[in-house]
C-alpha cells in the first residue's frame, strides 16, 4: 500500500506561515507571559497575561490560521492527519502554541466530541463558542479512588431523576479545569449496574461548569507545580443537577464516545511532544556552541558530538512512527489505527524526556531553572507518560496486537 507522509502543496505556505509566527510572536513573549503567573490571584489572568495571550489569538485568527486540528472536515482547512501532524509538531515548540491557534488540549477532543455525537443545542451552546476560542472546557474522567487507566472501573453515579440525572463523587487530574475561561466539563459517569456488559455500563454528559453542588477542591501538583491558571483539578460533585437532555447519544455509549475522543487526542500530544523535542534539541546545539569550559566550546568535549546525533537520530524515528500512526488514521479504520496511536504514545513522550535532559544538561544548573522553557517541557513530557493512559496500558494494546497474528485466542 502506498504510504504518503507529504502535504498538499496548498499547505505549505500555510505552514510556512504558523511556523514563522510562532518563531517571531509566541516565542518572544513565553517568558513575560510565565513571569506573569502568580502576581496577585494564580487561578485568575492578569492583565497583561491575557492581554498576550488574547493578542496572540486575535492575530492568528484574523491571519486564519486557526482551528487546523479540524482534519478531513469541510468546515477546517480538509489537513489530513499526516498534515497536522506537521502543524502540531510547530505548535509544540511553545508551551503556548497549541493555544494561539485555538488547538489545545482538552479543548479539540472535546469539540470533536460536540461535533460528533452533540445535540444541535449543545453545538449552540458550547461548540460554537469552544471554535471561537471564547471559553475552554475539560474533560473528567480520572477519579481518586480507583485505578483509571482501567476506564471500566470509573465510578462516579450518575441517577435518573425525572428529567435530571443526579451525579454524586469525585473525580482528578481535570485538566484545564482550573481556569477561569473553563466553562463546560464533558464527563465520564456510571449508569449502569453490574448486569450490564462491562463496556455499556457508562456514560458521558455534558456538564455546565457553574451548576451548583460543583465544588473544586484543589490542583493537583505535578512536581509541585500546580500548572496555574489551566491547572488540574481534584473536583467533588455532590448531588449535581443535569438536564437530561445533557446525555451524549445515550446511556451506556460512554466507551464508543471514549475510544472516538481518544485516538486523535493522544496522537495529538506525540506531534507536540516531537515539536519539544525539536526546540531542546535545538536550544542544546546553541549553547553547546556558545559557552566554552577547559579552552573549547562545550560541543567539543567529551561525548557531545554523541549525544547531538543521537537526539537527531531518535527524534527522526518517533517523527516517522508519528507520521505512520497518522496515516494509519487517515485510513479510516480506528480500529486498525489503535496500536499504531498506542505505540507513539509510548515512544514520543519518552524519546522526548531522553532529548530535553540531555538539553538540560548541557545548560548546566540553568537548564532546570526558570530561564529555560525545558524544565516546564520536561515535566510535562512525564506528565504525559500517565496522561491519556499510561505507557504500561499501552503496551499492552501493542502486545494484544501483536499476538492476534499468532491465536485466535482471547488474550
Ligand atoms: C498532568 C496530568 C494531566 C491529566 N489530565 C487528565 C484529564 O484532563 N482528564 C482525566 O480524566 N485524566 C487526566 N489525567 C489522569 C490520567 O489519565 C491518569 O493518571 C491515567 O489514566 C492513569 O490512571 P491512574 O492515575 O488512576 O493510574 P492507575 O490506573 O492506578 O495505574 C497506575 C499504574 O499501574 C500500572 N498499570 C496499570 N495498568 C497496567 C497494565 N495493563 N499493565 C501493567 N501495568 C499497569 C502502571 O504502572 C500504571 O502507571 C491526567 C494525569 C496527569 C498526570
Amino acid at each position: 500500500m502506498d504510504m504518503n507522509f507529504g502535504m498538499a502543496e496548498k499547505n505549505r505556505d500555510l505552514l510556512g506561515r504558523v511556523a514563522a509566527m510562532i518563531r517571531d510572536d509566541v516565542m518572544p513573549m513565553e517568558a513575560e507571559y510565565h513571569a506573569e503567573i502568580g502576581k496577585g490571584d494564580r487561578w485568575q489572568y492578569t492583565d497583561r497575561q491575557a492581554e498576550i495571550l488574547e493578542g496572540l489569538k486575535a492575530k492568528a485568527k484574523a491571519a486564519g490560521l486557526w482551528n487546523f486540528w479540524l482534519t478531513d472536515s469541510e468546515k477546517g482547512f480538509g489537513l489530513t492527519t499526516v498534515e497536522y501532524a506537521y502543524f502540531a509538531e510547530e505548535m509544540g515548540k511553545t508551551p503556548l502554541g497549541a493555544e494561539v491557534f485555538n488547538c489545545s488540549a482538552p479543548d479539540t477532543g472535546n469539540m470533536e466530541v460536540f461535533e460528533r455525537y452533540g445535540t444541535s443545542a449543545m453545538k449552540e451552546q458550547w461548540l460554537a463558542r469552544l471554535l471561537e476560542g471564547e471559553i475552554r472546557s475539560a474533560y473528567l474522567m480520572t477519579e481518586p479512588e480507583v485505578a483509571s487507566s482501567d476506564a471500566t472501573n470509573i465510578a462516579m453515579s450518575c441517577v435518573r431523576q425525572g428529567n435530571d440525572y443526579v451525579l454524586n463523587g469525585e473525580k482528578y487530574w481535570a485538566s484545564g479545569a482550573g481556569d477561569p475561561r473553563c466553562k463546560v466539563y464533558i464527563v465520564m459517569v456510571r449508569t449502569g449496574d453490574d448486569a450490564a456488559a462491562k463496556h455499556k455500563r457508562h456514560s458521558m454528559i455534558v456538564v455546565d461548569a457553574a451548576t451548583p453542588g460543583i465544588e473544586i477542591l484543589r490542583p493537583m501538583k505535578v512536581f509541585g507545580h500546580d500548572d496555574a491558571p489551566h491547572g488540574h483539578m481534584h473536583i467533588r460533585f455532590s448531588d449535581v443537577r443535569v438536564p437530561a437532555e445533557n446525555m451524549l447519544l445515550g446511556e451506556g455509549r460512554g466507551f464508543e464516545i471514549a475510544q472516538g475522543r481518544l485516538g486523535p487526542g493522544r496522537i495529538h500530544h506525540c506531534m507536540r511532544s516531537v515539536g519539544q523535542a525539536e526546540a531542546a534539541l535545538e536550544l542544546l546545539c546553541r549553547r553547546s556552541l556558545q559557552k566554552e569550559a577547559f579552552g573549547k566550546p562545550l560541543v567539543q568535549l567529551g561525548a557531545n558530538f554523541d549525544i547531538i546525533a543521537e537526539a537527531r537520530m531518535e527524534i527522526e524515528q518517533a517523527r516517522l512512527l508519528c507520521l505512520k500512526a497518522a496515516w494509519m488514521m487517515d485510513q479510516g479504520d480506528a480500529r486498525a489505527a489503535a496500536p499504531w496511536i498506542s505505540q507513539i504514545k509510548v515512544v514520543a513522550p519518552r524519546m522526548a524526556l531522553k532529548v530535553i535532559d540531555e538539553a538540560m544538561q548541557m545548560h548546566g544548573g540553568q537548564g532546570i531553572s526558570q530561564d529555560t522553557p525545558l524544565a516546564m517541557a520536561w515535566t510535562w513530557q512525564r506528565a504525559l507518560r500517565f496522561a491519556d493512559g499510561p505507557d504500561a496500558v499501552h503496551r499492552r494494546q501493542v502486545a494484544r496486537a501483536e499476538l492476534r497474528k499468532h491465536t485466535q485466542e482471547k488474550i
